[in-house]
């Protein structure tokens, strides 16, 4: 019987330093499995170190190191994307270059989906250790906040190193759309999902690529991609202010008309005016915001565009 194929893709934006250790690992991880073929597929998103270089070298003397590399930085969301659609394996895996996903999880992984219990292993860490506190808070809301807004669930602490069957990976690539929150599509394509849990890990070398306020931008994205409730949200408001508006209207007539009216009372209009002014913007804003990802997507802009690669089944701009 022919062995199973293996791919592990991995997005990478200035990780050379990484590259080395995860590299290493992996090798580590997958000598034990000779059961297996291996591919490692690492993606390029136009670093501006010396990451590319780095790989390359590694493809010269290791067949199962393939790569995409991208004209520019699009983004790990897109790197991920072209990542699965090159890969090449029967099941096929994603973690990060940092080694915050252990790739030891990795046998631990095939031998679930092995027993057949599902269709992929997931995972998701169980405490934030040696995370900023102000960021791990947010994180928490965020995933809380995810989890009313929208029907998909979303666990706390997940990651986007998983394991999954080739059926899965066809279906999150028949997901097409241009703004990609991975987290999302892959609760959203259903398919039977184990946790795998495990104890935060640091960041092996180089820095994170996320400040604060890109992560507030993730997360914000990833609410208007996958919920319209921030939308509902505003036309409820609406339509409570225009109660509101008609029942105060009905009570100052009636007291005009019994108490006569007296000129006052114009600091409280200025309020209310602001007041209602402020919400038409916030809430102009809130449909600008999907007016903004539907021109996006309406466009329909290629996810990436590769520049060099050593695999020859890539779509060079997709
Ligand atoms: N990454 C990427 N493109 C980007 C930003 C990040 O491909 O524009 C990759 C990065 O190289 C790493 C993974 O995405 O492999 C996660 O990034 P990072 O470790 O900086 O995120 P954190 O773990 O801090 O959330
Ligand atoms: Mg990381």
């Amino acid at each position: 019987m022919a062995k199973k194929r293996i791919s592990i893709v991995v997005p990478m934006y200035n990780e050379q330093d990484s590259l080395t250790i995860l590299y290493q690992e992996l090798n580590r991880v997958t000598e034990k499995l000779d059961g297996y073929e291996f591919e490692y597929l690492f993606v390029n998103d136009g670093s501006s170190d010396g990451t590319l270089a780095k790989i390359k070298s590694l493809a010269e003397r290791d067949t199962r190191v393939r790569y995409v590399s991208f004209s520019r930085n699009f983004g790990k969301e897109a790197a991920l994307y072209a990542g699965l659609g090159t890969a090449t394996g029967d099941y096929v895996a994603t973690m990060d270059a940092d080694l915050q996903d252990p790739p030891a999880l990795l046998p631990k992984m095939i031998e679930m989906l092995e027993e057949g219990c599902c269709d992929n292993v997931a995972t998701r860490r169980v405490n934030r250790r040696g995370e900023p506190p102000i960021r791990s808070f947010f994180a928490r809301c965020f995933y809380k906040l995810m989890r009313h807004l929208t029907q998909i669930d979303i666990a706390d602490g997940a990651r986007d190193f998983r394991l999954m069957r080739r059926e899965m990976v066809d279906s999150i690539l028949a997901v097409e759309e241009y703004n990609r929150f991975s987290k999302g599509i892959f609760a959203w394509v259903g398919y039977e999902t184990r946790w795998l849990e495990f104890e935060n890990v640091e960041r092996a070398a180089g820095e994170t690529k996320w400040s604060f306020w890109k992560l507030v931008r993730y997360s914000m994205d990833g609410i208007i991609n996958f919920s319209d409730m921030p939308i509902r949200i505003s036309s409820y408001l609406g339509l409570l202010l225009t109660v509101l508006s008609f029942v105060a209207i009905v009570v100052e007539v009636i007291r005009a008309l019994v108490f006569g009216d007296p000129v006052a009372g114009w600091p409280s209009l200025v309020c209310i005016i602001t007041f209602i002014g402020g919400i038409q913007l916030f809430c102009m804003g809130i449909m600008g915001q999907y007016i903004a990802k539907t021109y996006m997507e309406v466009k329909h802009r290629p996810h990436y565009i590769i520049k060099e690669s050593n695999c020859e089944n890539i779509k060079r701009n997709h």
